[in-house]
């Protein structure tokens, strides 16, 4: 089982991971692999720092760095781990490609999306939890943990192109996504998650 967490910077999707994370193994006693991109493998843990390194790469390298990474991640980490059928959980995927460096970068989404495609050999998540953020909570949020906005050529408009676009990607695709309001309490939004994934588990 392949589950994706995508979301704007500073949705929350790390405080979540770590909650389904806890919830699969301790509660219902399941193997789970806990990854995140970019940098999910020992090769892209280089990418990403090539990548959101403080010189920055141009934007059409920047596409392809992500979408390198990713096709390593799925080939050498992903596919292996469903192959023992652990459940997989990402923090982001190929939506992350398509709103940051397509709607981000206005990059045409079918071209970033087939990359991806290229890439994974068309790997899919089962469900994608969207974490959708208001990008002056999420800048709020960012600006507390005093997290860098790496790659910080980010307007307050690039944030909000992204984010439009992930609404846009889940609207296209009603039957794997879940649409969360990550301004909702932690705890309530765990609650969610859970409800969603059991049907996908028994
Ligand atoms: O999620 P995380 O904070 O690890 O992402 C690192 C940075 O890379 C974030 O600033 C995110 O916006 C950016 N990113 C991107 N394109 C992707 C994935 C992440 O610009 N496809």
């Amino acid at each position: 089982l392949f589950i994706a967490f995508e979301g704007g910077d500073g949705a929350g999707k790390s405080t979540q991971l770590k909650a389904i994370d806890r919830w699969l193994r301790e509660d219902l006693g399941l193997s789970v692999v806990l990854t995140r991109e970019p940098g999910g493998t020992p090769e892209g843990v280089r990418l990403r720092d090539i990548v959101l390194g403080a010189d920055g790469v141009a934007p059409r390298a920047e596409a392809l760095l992500f979408a390198a990474d990713r096709g390593h991640h799925v080939n050498r980490l992903i596919r292996p781990a469903l192959g023992k059928h652990s459940v997989v959980l990402t923090d982001r995927y190929m939506d992350s490609s398509i709103a940051y460096q397509g709607a981000g970068r206005d990059f045409d989404a079918g071209e970033i999306a087939q990359l991806s495609w290229w890439a994974t050999e068309g790997l899919r998540p089962a469900l994608t939890v969207l974490l959708d953020v208001d990008p002056e909570v999420a800048r709020a949020r960012r600006a507390g943990r005093g997290a860098e906005d790496h790659l910080e050529r980010k307007s307050p408009d690039f944030h909000s192109r992204v984010r439009e676009r992930f609404l846009s990607l889940a609207d296209q695709n009603p039957d794997r996504y879940l649409i969360l309001d990550a301004g909702e309490p932690a705890e309530l939004l765990t609650e969610q998650i859970q409800a969603a994934l059991l049907p996908l588990i028994s």
